[in-house]
């Protein structure tokens, strides 16, 4: 074969390359083109497509339009208004390449009607599959409206790898609501041929607007457990800022889809960014679970390189430790003020189970029925009341008399774990957050009187929390207080898990855990965490082998002690059934309220769900 010669590539080629890049799907087309209205500093921004976007995508805004003599520049690769040449790494707008428009216009029939504020009429310029027409006049408001049709059908190479129209638009519709989270200030219309499509109006330029805004996108359940963050810092060049809005930890989801993160008021997926809130929730989420989040990242234009890739969904930041530490700070501050908040929806989730079945598919209703059609179990679904008739059958006679006996009557001696509070009356109680303690039923459920509704608390997951953030932090501080045992247990085990206890003495006496091996195939116990209480010895060590085992070396000392904190927390928490004093019970309310991250267990459950008297009212039919 005779080797070619090296020749300049043609502009079309050139173009159809840079195309590859820039536009893999009608997604990336729809981006390139809100950019550059946002650019424009547009206040609305339309989007309209069909076909999933192959057919068409007309995207219209009222910024600041494009002269009759640009037009022409607008289409001309590498040519921008957006980048000064004596600073290339100043970049402030989502655009800078100067590519996008004549990409685009190499792949589909392109069509540029606009308008600046000061000419008295448009005008407009088409390029068809690399083909540019002259300009000429055109009827269009200020503004710019941008048409994109027959995408990709000189490229059959790429139509085979579109997807079905419906995935299409999904694609195209997520580009447009990442793009809206940063822009709250600009109001939004997508219409896809879908349903409804989506309509965001103008939020104002406040910390309120954006959480409308995200609200909007990210769901109600999001709106209702959001908190607020923000960590200014000093960055390389200039100040490095992170806000933007945190789920508390009882509201996670299956994947990292819902957290979504900005740099500069750019969408980002960045693995810096994901690992960092990943480790600033740490071990508040359950494993394999993810965050809902809308973090925001600015930092100085010379402090972070977007060059990476012509699409932009990754960046390089000058100072990545600073970046990281400023995320962390930021969310752990936030995480740490919300304290025992735990996720509203669990309230949401009662009252939705309270209302399907008072009011949906039980006819006639319970109260009307006959006894005898009750029989023994609680035929009305979780949260349901018994009726109020004491002839029905033994299962329900048990809760009954349960639910009737005197529910503040002393019942155990204080165990001694909790700081009881003598202080306060009642009455103020019931202004604390979690309320004054008026039952306990089913020997595990604490029911509480707030200021506006009712409270119930899972006893056995709040005691545990508490018990695990207080080994962890006085793990932290270095100092477990263990209690001694007169005879030291003697725990028979399989022998390489007696190995590997004694292998890990060190660290499980950091925890309080005073243990050697006993011979083969043995471990002898001196001392237990004495936050612990009376422990099931041999029980605690079992579990604390599989723990051990299960992780191996893989994870830092530090996460593996946490993990084993959080197996020893459960042996010395409350069990379910237990009953406890009135003292008991409000000692555990006044212990969430006061320890960070009591809202959720260590599995990730919440601790408590709150009821507002205002939806018990709903239920039944007041408001
Ligand atoms: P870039 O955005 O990287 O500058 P583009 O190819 O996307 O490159 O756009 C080229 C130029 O066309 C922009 O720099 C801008 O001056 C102009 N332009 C494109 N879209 C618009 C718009 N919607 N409103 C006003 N000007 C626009
Ligand atoms: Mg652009």
């Amino acid at each position: 074969m005779t080797p070619l010669a090296i020749r300049q590539l043609s502009p079309e080629t050139i173009n159809r390359i840079a195309a590859g890049e820039v536009v893999e799907r009608p997604a990336s087309v729809v981006k390139e083109l809100v950019e550059n209205a946002i650019d424009a500093g547009a206040r609305g921004i339309e989007v309209v497509s069909a076909g999933g976007g192959l057919q068409l995508i007309r995207v219209s805004d009222d910024g600041s339009g494009i002269s009759a003599e640009d037009l022409p520049l607008a289409i001309e690769r590498h040519a921008t208004s957006k980048l000064s040449e004596d600073d290339l790494f100043d970049i402030r707008n989502l655009g800078f390449r100067g590519e996008a428009l004549p990409s685009i216009g190499s792949i589909a029939r392109l069509d540029i009607r606009s308008r600046t504020r000061a000419a008295a009429s448009g005008s407009a310029i088409g390029v068809a599959f690399g083909a540019v027409s002259p300009v000429r006049p055109a009827a269009v408001n200020p503004g710019t409206v941008i048409e994109v049709r027959e995408l990709f059908a000189a490229t059959p190479a790429r139509l085979k790898f579109m997807k079905s129209e419906r995935a299409e638009n999904m694609a195209l519709s997520e580009t447009v609501k990442r793009l809206a989270m940063a822009h709250p200030g600009i109001g939004f219309v997508l219409q896809t041929g879908e349903r409804k499509g989506l309509q965001l109006p103008r939020e104002a330029d406040t910390d309120d607007g954006r959480l409308a805004r995200l609200g909007a996108i990210m769901g109600r359940d999001f709106l209702n457990d959001a908190l607020p963050i923000r960590m200014e810092a000093a960055g390389a060049s200039g100040r490095l800022v992170v806000s933007g809005f945190v789920g508390l930890p009882t509201l996670h989801r299956a994947d990292a889809r819902e957290q979504y993160l900005f740099v500069n008021g750019r969408p980002v997926r960045d693995r810096l960014l994901i690992g960092a809130v990943k480790a600033a929730y740490g071990d508040l989420i359950p494993r394999g679970r993810s965050p809902m989040l809308a973090v925001f990242v600015d930092v100085d234009p010379r402090d972070v390189d977007v060059n990476v890739h012509p699409a932009k969904a990754e960046v390089r930041f000058r100072d990545v430790g600073n970046v990281r530490h400023a995320i962390i700070s930021a969310i752990g501050a936030a995480l740490a003020a919300a304290g025992h908040r735990a996720s509203a929806r669990g309230g949401v989730l009662t009252a939705e189970a309270f209302e399907a079945d008072a009011f949906h598919g039980r006819e006639p209703a319970p109260f009307e029925r006959a006894p005898s059609d009750l029989g023994g179990g609680n035929p009305y679904g979780v949260g349901s009341a018994v009726p109020f008739n004491s002839d029905h059958g033994p299962g329900l006679s048990r809760a009954y008399a349960e639910a009737m006996q005197a529910p503040l009557a002393g019942l155990n001696e204080p165990s001694g774990h909790f700081a009881i509070d003598n202080a306060a009356t009642p009455d103020e109680r019931q202004l604390r957050p979690l309320g004054a303690v008026r039952a306990q039923i089913h020997e595990n459920y604490i029911i509480a009187q707030t200021a506006d509704g009712l409270v119930i608390v899972d006893q056995h997951a709040a005691h545990e929390r508490l018990v695990y953030e207080r080994l962890k932090a006085s793990l932290a501080a270095g100092k477990v207080a263990t209690q001694g045992l007169l005879i030291p247990a003697i725990v028979n085990l399989d022998p390489d898990d007696a190995d590997l206890l004694v292998e890990n003495a060190s660290a499980l006496a950091a925890l309080g855990l005073v243990l050697e091996g006993f011979g083969p195939g043995a471990v002898a116990v001196r001392e237990t965490p004495a936050l612990l209480g009376d422990v099931d010895v041999e029980g605690l060590v079992r579990d604390l082998v599989s723990e051990l085992a299960g992780e191996g070396t893989a994870r830092v000392l530090a996460d593996r002690l946490e993990a084993v904190a959080s197996r020893m927390a459960c042996h010395g928490s409350v069990r379910s059934g237990r009953r406890l004093t009135t003292q008991e019970m409000d000692a555990l309310l006044r212990d969430m309220e006061a320890t960070p991250y009591s809202g959720q267990c260590n599995h990730g459950r919440p601790t408590y769900v709150a009821l507002k008297l205002a939806d018990i009212e709903r239920l039944f039919g007041r408001r």
